[in-house]
């Protein structure tokens, strides 16, 4: 089987499997890509492939295989609180001091971190101190979409494994199985917004026709200049999740851009995008990619959605307001 589960990225596929047969495990491995970009695929068949009793690691078939498959090998350890903002340091600590325990029932123990981002300083040096020097049969497999957050001397111990966006042919495949529904309108679209990465394609496509109705209520609201109607649809949204509001703000941010594209005489795929081209300038529309971008950042560090829906309230309104 090897990692065919994962699509696309066949160079690094190609490195890692022959590295493997020849018995060359590293003890840490960064792997790095965009959300979407198949990360947590990846370091599942990684851990498989280390822990592997078979043919053709991984064989996907043996039991270390499968347990690794559903989550449950004890030798596979997963270090994250989702519900905290920070990855816990008192959890990395903790799998720094279980580390020295020897292994349940293979020849190595993996320690799997799926945002590594967000280990924050503290949690980075007392990481730092295992990576200095790792027990034998130790395997650490850090995921991040930003390798830059990671401090240098971590980062250096690293063999890093970079996802690729999917060559079209192979999305377009990929899509056109797991959404046999979809129109080749919305298929499209969600494959220009995803950038060529399968989970935000498949986002995308999840949330109907690659638009929220909030989305859709925007661009009326950008596209008549309606103030109430901008309300209509950010007054809501005040009470939102923060990680749904960054959703849609990043959905919002690709469509504007997708608009002023258009403008500059390229065929937008959207719909929506096409018609926010027509009813506003480019310098409009540059200036809501502005505000949007910057509401995007406030959602992402520490402003409450009530406040970012504040500010786009006051600043998509326009001049003249
Ligand atoms: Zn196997």
């Amino acid at each position: 089987m090897g990692f065919e589960t994962l699509l696309g990225n066949d160079r690094l596929k190609e490195n890692l499997s022959r590295s493997l047969a020849r018995g060359h495990i590293s003890h840490f491995y960064l792997i790095c890509g965009p959300e979407g970009s198949g990360k947590r695929t990846l370091a599942r068949l990684l851990a498989a492939a280390i822990l592997c009793k078979g043919a053709d690691r991984p064989c996907g078939s043996c039991l270390p295989c499968r347990k690794v498959a559903e989550g449950n090998h004890p030798d596979c350890i997963t270090v994250d609180d989702p519900e905290k903002k920070t990855v816990p340091v008192e959890l990395i600590r903790q799998a720094r001091a279980d580390m020295y325990v020897l292994p349940n029932e293979s020849d190595h123990k993996i320690y799997v971190f799926p945002r590594a981002q967000d280990m924050g300083l503290p949690g980075q040096n007392a990481l730092l101190k295992v990576l200095e020097e790792p027990p034998e049969y130790g395997v650490f497999l850090l995921l991040t979409d930003n390798p830059d957050k990671l401090l240098p001397t971590v980062r250096s111990r690293c063999v890093e494994l970079r996802l690729q966006a999917l060559p079209e042919p192979v999305l377009r495949s990929a899509l056109a199985k797991e959404f046999p529904e979809a129109g080749g309108e919305d298929l499209a679209a969600a494959m220009q917004r995803s950038g060529g990465f399968l989970g935000q394609a498949r986002i995308l496509l999840r949330e109907g026709g690659a638009a929220l109705p909030q989305t859709a209520a925007l661009v009326q609201a950008l596209s008549e200049k309606d103030s109430l109607q901008l309300m209509n649809v950010l007054v809501p949204m005040e009470k939102w999740k923060r990680d749904d509001l960054a959703a849609i703000l990043a959905q919002w941010q690709a469509l504007l851009e997708e608009a002023l594209v258009c403008r500059s005489g390229a065929e937008a795929v959207s719909k929506l995008a096409r018609q926010l081209a027509r009813e506003r300038t480019g310098e409009e529309l540059l200036d809501c990619i502005a505000h949007v971008q910057k509401a995007l950042e406030y959602t992402q560090s520490n402003v409450s959605p009530g406040a970012v829906c504040g500010y786009l309230e006051w600043t998509l309104r326009g001049p003249g307001r």
